[in-house]
């Protein structure tokens, strides 16, 4: 097919291979979640926009990711690392794997927490690079998550950091671990589920990704702490000892 008009040719090289990369059935579409007009016409402002660094789960896995959250009735959940990326301490990712795994513990009854020796973990968390892993370089794709296989891969190939012109870990993280509780994309701009980059959004956003999750598992029976996730909380009350039990202070000797 010989294509002699310059727009067109950007279009199939650039748009075409991007709609069936990241499951959008059309350009129309893919300009709504862009918050772009809707015009289904590939110009210079959609071209941008479509160089901005994202997640790589399609938009087209809802339904398998709805279905999947119900496996997730294991408590706690068990994450392991297989990989980390090599631009920052090893040390770092897991201290801010834990802080994004907190910021959604403290949301609902879901609670997850990294394994300890003997244990072996429902979620893995990786690192990988090139269309093998489902990577594409620089840019772009900075990481995906399979909730069916409960995997987490970040691309290697990413300048990963905590600050300046890095890749902030924690953000990716943390928006990749919405996806692994079973949520999808938003189209609220502003959340953390969607799909783009935002340099400035580190934990789940309400409204939508807060109010989101609690509607699939409902309100946290803690009131909100992480500490459950490894048993009772042990309290001093005057001459008593107490504990707390599904959101209940329950007095002992
Ligand atoms: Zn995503």
């Amino acid at each position: 097919m010989f294509i002699g008009d310059d727009s067109n040719e950007r279009y199939y090289m650039v748009i075409s291979d991007y709609l069936a990369r990241f499951g959008y059935a059309t350009l129309a579409a893919l300009q709504h979640d862009l918050g772009l007009k809707c015009d289904g016409i590939f110009g210079r402002v959609t071209e941008a926009a479509v160089t901005r660094p994202r997640c790589g789960v399609r938009e087209t896995t809802h339904v398998m990711q709805a279905r999947a959250k119900r496996d997730w009735s294991k408590d706690p959940l068990l994450y392991d690392f297989t990989g980390f990326v090599a631009t920052m301490p090893a040390e770092a990712q897991q201290r801010l794997t834990a802080e994004a795994v907190a910021d959604w513990n403290a949301l609902s009854p879901i609670k997850a927490r990294r394994v300890r020796v003997g244990e072996r973990p429902e979620i893995t968390i990786g690192a990988g690079r090139g269309k093998r892993h489902g990577f594409d370089g620089p840019g772009r794709v900075l990481a995906w998550a399979e909730l069916a296989g409960g995997r987490m891969m970040f691309d290697a190939d990413e300048d990963y950091g905590t600050s300046g012109g890095s890749v902030r870990y924690k953000n990716v993280c943390s928006h990749e671990w919405g996806h692994i509780l079973g949520l999808d994309h938003s189209r609220i701009h502003t959340a953390l589920m969607a799909p783009y980059y935002d340099p400035d959004v580190a934990t789940p956003q309400s409204p939508d990704d807060v109010e989101r999750l609690q509607r699939m598992y409902g309100q946290p029976k803690d009131g909100g702490g992480n500490d459950p996730v490894d048993g009772q909380i042990v309290i001093l009350l005057g001459q008593h000892k107490a504990h707390i039990s599904d959101g209940k202070v329950i007095l002992s000797r």
